[in-house]
Parts: structure tokens; sequence; C-alpha cells
């Protein structure tokens, strides 16, 4: 009897490939453990073994394995079944779900990068020979390949050894390194080392007779050490002894105290004295709990619709509880973006060391460290809290699964495939754990209020802000008009400067946003706001510099420049914008003594850059941030009371068809930022269109209207949801052969699918780093299979591609692209 395995390796591939194994191995092989496997010429990748046989290829001859790297499985059943659904779902390969789902130290491959890792202490008696011939080449040359290896330890089989010290932390993959993630760090003391003892402690207090602040400063030490097992933080000691800093430092210095740091997501937390008790719900929030209850005990996904700072959070904790207690594993996902300190922190209040956290920045160990956890269902990562990636962990047994902000539209993977959502695919994923499953927002999207609207999903609203605080006062500034009477100075309204000088007079903090997305930006009239729109679909035309042009992503509509405005017939046509740097110089001219910080993508990309704008904004060192979408997120800020929307007219006038949906809940988002304490907050949106329909229903909180206008204009141009939407990108470094192939491959899909074929159409970035970029966009009406209309494009891909000329062209598929 012969033996043979298919492997999925992490490459692109449409088809598994098999291997022969020995009998022995056959008895010892399980579905779900890694191999390392020759591949082509010289390459040696580590495949995953998908299943176990006796089947031997037809066209080709198996190939041995070179070796097992699991004595038991890494990826379990309902891994594999999800990433199959993944894979079938958003048009991709598993190999390419399987490389994405997996932390790349589990992936070494003969290409891969090693360095040694500087962040750890090598004791070298830990080392096995062989690994510490590694170890000590890589003393010598910074940086090896895995093949180079085999030659040091003359081996073939290098992957079982490097494995190993990537799990004693010796060494680490270089594509790990371009971005570490470095979290925030926070301040302990205790005693130092040589007063450890009852009788040095006693010497060392009869010698400080003459500090008495300083003995105060030991004494407190001891007094919280004693009522608690956790480490004492610095300012915890500060306030209890009611002692500076200095005299702490001083302490330090002279070593009797010994200073250390730990990161607050690492903390651990001893299990009886820690945990703070859950909070008492209020009745809204047991009301909403109720009904969530409700749709669990009906199978169906819950959606709970809360407005900004309703406790939303609170119902989680109390859902999460229930699941825990039941010996379940929970999985909290939230936008990358919202992943604050603030929000993990709160959730290690309560559950301590239970919680785990999943973040794409974090360094290889601890994702292997966390993967690890969870795949042995360790207590320490019953809870992960995570960015979209943390849901292709190994859970075995899960119970819950929260997606919090579901509207968000970072949810979606863009690049590389797979393209997936991580708020459907969560839900495909607890379905194959028979998992509770809630999705909530102040703002929900259109698909999800849909689905609740026509009961696949149960729903629940909070309409109230916790502890009765009003919802911010909105009120909208004309700057057509303000222009006018000249009230404005730069981009700031009368209105706006007034409102900033009284909320710094009395010491509160404010909250600029500036949107200021995009590449080519959309033509205004700076007099009447009108910016031209598409005929054929319910978006902005965007300006195209380079053919001097206004065009449309979705149809291919285009118009040549208009010289004057269609609407108003004045010539001040505008297409510059304005971001959030010339915001914050404006305020300073404005403004000159009040301390302005700007949270963007510019301003965040340093290390600690984010954490710290954070920080001193929220410790009031800095009186007005400014920002764009980064300050709308989760963020709980306690001394706000004024938000001012620079431009609401550029989310508006976004080119897309969501843009609407998205400026409701941008908005929303950034007005929820004030006021969320006791007194109500003030929120000024500035705009040349106050009478905007989507601005009337954001200052009115009337989402219910939003979403109906919403819907009959999706309905009207068959988007989503009544259409599914898929997105065929093409990309070619030759012009001329990128049109041909775009163009081809539309008219096979229009041969089938007839009108419901938009495009080929350039986006506005035309070529980026030397590609050509087209795309072709096909709406599924709710009738048709999507599973057949996947095959149909996949087989018009088989025709294209056997054009030789075709053959280099990229095709990339974006289902439910958004
Ligand atoms: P959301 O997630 O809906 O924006 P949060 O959960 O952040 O709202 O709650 C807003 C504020 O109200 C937080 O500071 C939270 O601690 C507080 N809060 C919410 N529910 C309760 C409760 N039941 N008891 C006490 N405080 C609560
Ligand atoms: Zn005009
Ligand atoms: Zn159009």
């Amino acid at each position: 009897m012969q033996y043979f395995i298919n492997v999925v390796l992490p490459i692109p591939l449409e088809k598994q490939f098999t291997y022969s194994i020995s009998e022995e191995e056959s008895q010892v092989l399980l579905a779900g453990m890694r191999v390392a496997v020759p591949f082509g010429k010289s390459k040696v990748y580590t495949g995953l073994v998908f299943s176990i046989h006796n089947n031997p290829p037809e066209i080709y001859e198996a190939k041995p394995i070179h070796q097992i790297l699991d004595d038991s499985i890494l990826v379990n059943q309902a891994q594999l079944k999800h990433w199959q659904w993944i894979a079938d779902y958003y048009m991709c390969t598993l190999g390419e779900v399987f490389r994405s789902a997996i932390p790349s130290a589990f992936l070494l491959e003969s290409e891969t990068l090693i360095l040694l890792n500087k962040q750890v202490e090598v004791d070298e008696k830990e080392l096995k020979d062989d690994e510490f011939l590694v170890y000590e080449a890589l003393q010598y040359q910074s940086m090896l390949r895995v093949h180079e290896v085999a030659a040091i330890i003359e081996r073939k089989n290098t992957l079982p050894i490097l494995n190993r010290l990537i799990a004693k932390g010796v060494i680490v993959l270089k594509e790990e390194l371009y971005e570490q993630y470095r979290p925030k760090l926070v301040r302990y003391v205790k005693m130092g080392e040589s007063y450890q003892s009852e009788s040095e402690l006693e010497s060392l207090l009869d010698s400080l007779k003459r500090a008495p602040k300083q003995s105060q400063v030991i004494l407190s030490l001891f007094q919280l050490e004693a009522t608690s097992k956790n480490p004492i933080k610095v300012s915890e000691l500060e306030t209890n002894s009611g002692a500076s800093r200095a005299i702490i430092k001083a302490l330090i210095d002279k070593e009797i105290l010994e200073e250390y740091f730990i990161r607050t997501d690492r903390v651990n937390y001893d299990k009886d004295g820690a945990a703070t008790n859950l909070k008492d719900l209020n009745e809204f929030q047991e009301e909403a709990l109720s009904e969530i209850r409700k749709s669990f005990e009906n199978n169906k996904v819950a959606l709970l619709h809360g407005v900004t700072s309703s406790g939303k959070t609170e119902v989680y904790v109390e859902l999460i509880e229930e699941c825990i207690k039941e010996g379940k594993q929970a999985l909290y996902l939230l936008p990358e973006i919202a992943l604050t300190t603030q929000l993990i922190g709160r959730l290690q209040d309560y559950f301590g060391e239970q919680v785990s956290v999943f973040h794409s920045k974090y360094n290889i160990q601890e994702r292997v460290e966390v993967y690890n956890n969870v795949l042995v269902s360790k207590s320490k990562a019953q809870i992960v809290i995570g960015a979209r990636s943390a849901m292709f962990l190994p859970f075995s047994n899960l119970g819950l699964i929260v997606v919090d902000e579901e509207h968000e539209s970072s949810f979606k993977q863009f690049d590389p495939a797979p393209r997936y959502h991580a708020r459907d695919s969560a839900i495909v994923l607890g379905n194959l754990h028979r998992s509770n499953i809630v999705l909530g927002s102040a703002t929900p999207s259109i698909e999800s209020y849909q689905n609740a609207k026509t009961k696949k999903y149960g729903y629940a609203q909070i309409t109230r802000r916790f502890g009765n605080v009003l919802m911010p006062e909105m009120e909208l500034v004309d700057i057509k008009e303000q222009h006018r009477k000249k009230r404005m100075k730069g981009h700031f309204s009368e209105r706006l400067v007034d409102e900033i000088n009284e909320t710094l007079e009395v010491g509160e903090q404010i909250i600029l946003f500036q949107n200021r997305r995009g590449f080519a930006p959309i033509l205004e009239c700076t007099t009447c706001g009108h910016s031209p729109q598409c005929p054929n679909c319910d978006v902005s035309l965007t300006y195209h510099q380079y053919k001097k042009q206004l065009r449309c992503h979705y149809c291919g509509h285009h118009i040549a420049l208009p010289e004057s405005c269609q609407a108003c017939g004045s010539s001040t046509l505008d297409t510059k914008g304005f971001g959030t740097e010339r915001v914050e110089q404006e305020l300073k001219k404005l403004f000159p003594e009040v301390k302005v910080a700007r949270m963007d993508l510019d301003t965040t990309r340093g290390k600690h850059a984010f954490e710290k704008i954070i920080t001193s904004f929220e410790q009031q060192e800095v009186d007005i941030l400014v920002g764009t979408q980064m300050v709308t997120k989760g963020l709980d800020f306690r001394n706000v009371s004024l938000v001012g929307i620079m431009n609401a007219d550029s989310l508006l006038n976004f080119p897309d068809y969501r843009a609407h949906e998205r400026s409701f809940q941008l908005l929303t988002q950034v007005a929820g930022r004030a006021g969320r304490t006791q007194k109500r907050g003030k929120v000024i949106i500035q705009t040349y269109n106050p009478y905007h329909q989507i601005l009337r229903q954001v200052t009115s909180g009337d989402y219910e209207a939003m979403f109906k206008e919403q819907l009959y204009e999706r309905e009207q141009f068959k988007y989503p949801p009544h259409n599914k939407i898929i997105q065929i990108t093409f990309k070619h470094k030759d012009y001329n052969r990128l049109n041909e192939a775009a163009e081809w491959f539309a008219k096979g899909l229009r041969n089938t699918f007839r009108a419901n074929v938009l495009g080929p159409e350039f986006p506005p970035v035309v070529r980026i780093r030397n590609q050509y970029i087209k795309h072709v966009l096909l709406k599924i009406p709710a009738g048709q299979s999507l599973a057949k209309t996947k095959s149909s494009i996949k087989r018009i891909e088989k025709s294209f591609n056997a054009v030789a000329s075709f053959r280099s062209v990229r095709i990339l598929y974006n289902v439910d692209h958004i």
C-alpha cells in the first residue's frame, strides 16, 4: 500500500500538491500538521497536510516529503473548513488563506531570511549543538537564508531546528522587523534587591530617620504590597505616599527601590484580588441584553444598535462573562484603529489575565504565543481581543463573537488576497462553532440593519447615553453665507472661532475633524458648493488632471472639465481641498497661545506616536486635537466638550456609492466624542450645503431616515445590499495590452451578464508602481446564483489565460468590494 498526502502550500496555486509518505509517517500524520516539502527545482516550503490517502497523482510522480514539523496539529478542522469557505467565497486559493491566516513564523521556507533576536538574552547552555551552530554563525553574519543554514549544520532538513530557535526566541524572521509594534509601558516599583528581608528593612528605616518623606514612601510601598498581589505602579505609590516624583526617584537612584516596566497589555493579574466587579447595567442596557439573548435562543445573529456612549461595551462584557462561565472561548473583534489601550485596559480590569490581545503589529513571538495558547485552549487566551486577523486563531470551542463597530469598512481586507470581510467571515466562523454572535454599532451598516429589518438578524437598541448624558447639540454653519458676509477667517467661520474661544476659556478641550483623504480630488464650486454628479450613478465625478476630464468611476461616464459652474454659472471652480495640516497652521495663527496637536497618517508613523498623542490629549497637555478619521474611533476623552467639523462636503462628495452612508457614520461618530460626561457637548458642522439631507439626518440623529433613503438609492442603482458586486481588477505595465485584455474579459462577461457589467474603467490613479490598472464591476442581482456566477467568471479567466499575450496580465477578484 502506498501513502500520500495532499498539501496546502502558502502560494497562489489552484490545486493542492500530492506528496508521498511512508507507512510509519502515515500513522503519525494528521490533517492540520505541517510538513517541510520540496517544491520546484530547489525550494523548500512549509506546507499543511490537508488530507491523507492512497491515491497517487495522475500526471506527476509524487515526491517524498522532507520532514514532519509538528507532533500535534497546528490547524484544526474548523479552521480548515473556514479557510475553504473564505477561498471559495472570496475567489482566492486555499494557499493564500493559509499564508495570511497563521503567523509567518510558522511558515519558514528556503528563501526566508533569519536574524538574531537582539531583544532576548540567550543562555547558550540551553541550546542543542546544532542550534548553537546556527546561533554562532549569526554572531558573524547578520543575516542568513534558511537554505544557507543547511550548509552550516550539514543537514538538509533545517526547518525543525529553526522552528525550535524561533520558539526559544533566539532568532527572528526578517520580514517581521519592518514595523515593530511598541506597546505602552507602565512604570512599576518594588523594594531593591538588598532590602528584601525584614531585618534589612528595619535597619533601612532606622537609617532614614532623618528623611521622613523617604521612609513614608517605603512604608506606603509596604502597605500597598500587603493589600494587593499586583505589581505596584509608580503613580500609585506617588498618590498613596503623598511624596513627589523627585523623592521616589532619589530612592531609586540609591537602589533602595527598583523600577521596572511592564507592558500594559501583558500585566499578570492575580486571580482573586484584581478583577473589578462587572457594572450593574441600567434598564436600557438590561433590555438590550435580554433582546440579544432572545436572538441567541433563536440562533440568530444579534445587532446591537446603541448610540455613542450608551454603554455597549458593558453589554458585551456581560455576554463575555456568561460565555467564559460556560468554559467557552470568546472573540472580540475591532477595527485596527479602534483597538486602543483604553479598551484593552477596560477588559483586563474585568477579566484579568484571561484576556489575550492579538494585533497584526505585535511581534512574532507574541503572535506565536497567543496562537499556541488558543490552540491548547489555555485559560490565558479564553478571551481574545483583536483586529480582523484574530478570527484566524485556532479556536476549538468558541462560544461568543463580538464584532464591535461592525459598520467599519476597514474590516474588509483590501490587499493581498484573501480579500475578506472580517465581519462576514466571523459570522461564518461563528456558525461553524455554533457560537453566539453580536454585531454592535452606533451607526450600523446598511447591510446589517437591512438584515435586522428582514428578521434575518435579531435587533436590540439603546437610544440613550449612559447616565442620561444628553446627545451633543449640533449646529450647521453655512460657510457659503459666511464667505459672503466676509466672516471667514481662513477655513474657520466666526461661529466656530467663538465656540473655540468659549471652550478654551472654561478649560475644556476641542477636537477638530478634517477628512482629507483622496488622490484625484473632486471639483467644487466655491460660490455655491455644487459639485458635478454622474447622471447614471449616485456619485460625484472625479477630476482627472491628465485628461482635463470629470469621470465617473462606476460607469465610465465622462465630460470635459467645465469652465464654469453648471449650477450657478460662476467660474469659481476649485479642485483644491485642504487638509489637517492647513487647519493646524491656521489655528496657530488664530490662537497663538494654544497647544495644538495633529493626528493623521503623517503624524502617527513613528513607533509610539499614536499612543503618545492620545496620552498627551488625555492628560490635557494639548487643548485642541486636529485629526482625520483617526480621532473618531472608540476614544473616550472626558474633557472634550466641543467638536468641530471643518468641512462636511468633502465627505459627502466622495465619489463612491457609499459616500452618504459613510458620511453619516463618520460624522455621528466624531460628534459622539463630545460631552461624554455630565455637561452637554457641542458640535459645529461647517458646510456649503446646510440643507443636504445627510447633514439634516446627522444633526437630528435620524438614522432611520438615512437608512430608508440610502436603501432606496441602492435599489435604484443596483448596489448592495440588493445586488452583490464583484470587482475585477486588471494590472499590467503595458498600457495597450492592459486595455486590450480588460476589454476582452469584459466582453466575455457581457455575453453572459449583459448590462450588469460596468467598465472596464481606469481608477483615478491609473498607474501604481509602473502597473496600469483597470477595473470591471459586475453586479449580481438577488436571484442570480453567486456560485454559478463565479464559475462563469473562472471559465472566462481560463480562456483568457489561453491567449498568450494576456497571460502576463494580473487579475484580482474582490468579492463584495467596498
Ligand atoms: P459605547 O461603547 O456605547 O460608546 P461605553 O461602553 O464606552 O459606551 O460607555 C460609556 C461610558 O459609560 C463609559 O465610561 C462606561 O464606563 C460608562 N458606563 C456604561 N455602562 C455603565 C454602567 N452600567 N455602570 C456604570 N458605568 C457605565
Ligand atoms: Zn456654483
Ligand atoms: Zn456613473
